[in-house]
């Protein structure tokens, strides 16, 4: 994930969630440190969208009310 390279206690996080229709495939797969995945992603705080690995758009700061904070295409920041 970008901002945080942790390689220790790693999870799969599922781009389109299972509860969602979501596959077990390779491109449906990304893996993310326990607490990106627990504290930010399934908290709605992180969004990451697209095909893995070379296809991915991660998006920052997601909230309702605040503009986003970072977007990521393909690990490049992009303006968000
Ligand atoms: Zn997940
Ligand atoms: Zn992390």
């Amino acid at each position: 994930m970008p901002g945080c390279g942790s390689r220790w206690n790693l999870h799969v996080h599922h781009i389109t969630f299972r509860s969602q229709g979501g596959t077990d495939e390779p491109e449906n797969e990304t893996t993310v440190c326990i607490s990106c995945h627990q504290r930010a992603i399934h908290k709605g705080y992180i969004r990451v969208t697209g095909s893995a690995p070379g296809d991915l758009v991660w998006e920052m700061g997601v909230s309702p009310i605040h503009p986003q904070i970072a977007r990521y295409v393909n690990g490049l920041r992009v303006a968000a």
